[in-house]
């Protein structure tokens, strides 16, 4: 018989259960990091909580939040709840906007993540006789690590190739015959161009039927077309370093976010007044690990925008379903009073037909006053068929009916953008 989830009991749980179980994780870990880290005693007995008054799950809104402010300043080690050597493997942010973030995991915290990972691989469709070319970066980053650890759980094959070296990639995925690619969204686009370039076809040459993609903001129509560039279903993994890495939010075969919140609790806040929203209401994602033992985090500010919702999901499972990422609050722009983030741009430019999937959003700040403009690919055949205006003029159109905003778009030769094996860099400031 096949097996529909990977954890039946957690993740078809009712909800009055699931509540149940957190509520008591939630008090053990506030037990725990009472008594093992100084910071937090600081702070729990600074806001009056202690074990025994967190009786409802609403509590935990008496608890200050934690911040990336936070954990710069506990940097590196300050925060962890266990001995130092019970930990077994570290990784790290990439530090671009100041001291990393460090992730220290225990062997029980390396099961967990295998399980999370597990759980997410299965719902997105992955099965032991799958073989996942794992293009995420290697290294301190959180990425290649979760996705290896989640795959090799299920039983699938496991190529180890990293990022980068982008011609390797396409004979590994050939030769190997490879069934499900992990990397940036971005990064397969990549791929796809440059098996173009050497004479194939991404769409018949290989064996690929399922992508797991995320470390990078993407719409729905960037989804479409790497799908239809593939012919792939195409899934989202959320997660990051302050909670675990990948593994805290991915995608069922309905494509509908489902956060494993009986281990990772989830609130959403109004990022201006840190007050708690409803579930539809759109805000600031937060997240408390309830079970992590080297590194807990309670509260954590992600600056990402989203909503949730318990409603049931036609995959049977209960667990609560994360809208997709609007943005983070550090992408945000003001321009002319109206508030844009590069994810809508992106969905404007993909509605147009003859705009390739490259493209790069120019920020212009002088004084007080930030300017857009967008420099476009167009597609090879768009490119060579000329009057470019006409393109420049639909995909200002396209941006000007999500936005009403004009922002001027300028096309440049094909393969002009620089191209990002990783994270791509959608919007650069001048
Ligand atoms: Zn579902």
């Amino acid at each position: 018989m096949t097996q529909k989830y990977w954890n039946k009991k957690i993740e078809t749980m009712p909800l009055d259960m699931l509540k149940k179980l957190q509520l008591k994780r939630l008090k053990e870990l506030i037990a725990r990091v009472y008594e093992k880290n100084k910071y937090y005693k600081q702070k729990l007995d600074g806001a009056g909580v202690k074990h025994g008054n967190i009786k409802t799950l609403d509590d935990i809104e008496k608890i200050p939040f934690l911040t990336k402010q936070d954990l710069r300043e506990f940097y590196p080690f300050g925060l962890v709840c266990t001995e130092l050597d019970d930990i077994v493997e570290i990784h790290a942010s990439s530090g671009t906007t100041g001291k990393p973030v460090v992730g220290p995991y225990t062997n029980n915290d390396i099961d967990l993540w295998g399980e999370v990972m597990a759980r997410s691989l299965w719902a997105n469709g992955l099965r032991k006789n799958d073989i996942l070319q794992n293009s995420y970066g290697y290294g301190l980053f959180t990425g290649a690590h979760g996705f290896e650890k989640g795959a090799q759980k299920i039983g699938a094959m496991v190529i180890t190739i990293s990022s980068g070296n982008t011609k390797r990639q396409i004979d590994v995925m050939k030769d190997f015959k490879s069934t499900c690619i992990a990397c940036t969204p971005s990064y397969s686009l990549y791929i796809a161009e440059v098996a173009e370039e050497n004479g194939l076809d991404p769409l018949n040459d290989f064996q690929l039927r399922l992508g797991t993609f995320g470390a990078e903001a993407w719409s729905e129509e960037m989804r479409s077309n790497i799908e239809k560039r593939w012919g792939i279903t195409a899934h989202e993994h959320y997660g990051l370093t302050e909670i675990i890495g990948p593994g805290v939010v991915s995608e069922c075969e309905y494509k509908k976010l489902h956060v494993n919140t009986d281990h990772f609790l989830t609130e959403i806040i109004d990022p201006k007044t840190g007050e708690t929203l409803e579930n539809g209401e759109e805000g600031e994602l937060v997240f408390t690990t309830l079970t992590k033992e080297a590194f807990p985090a309670i509260r954590f500010r992600t600056r990402d925008l989203a909503s949730l919702s318990e409603d049931c999901c036609e995959c049977g499972r209960t667990l609560p379903i994360q809208s997709r990422i609007k943005g983070r609050s550090d992408d945000m722009m003001k321009v002319k009073g109206v508030i844009v983030f590069p994810s809508q741009i992106e969905a404007a430019l993909m509605q147009v037909p003859g705009v390739s999937d490259n493209y790069q959003i120019i920020k212009t700040k002088k004084g007080d006053i930030t300017s857009l403009s967008v420099d476009i690919e167009p597609t090879e055949e768009r490119f060579k068929q000329g009057s470019l205006n006409d393109l420049e003029k639909k995909a200002e159109d396209e941006i000007y009916s999500i936005l009403n905003l004009h922002v001027p778009v300028k096309t440049i030769p094909p393969k002009t953008i620089p191209r990002s094996t990783g994270k791509a860099k959608r919007v650069i400031s001048r």
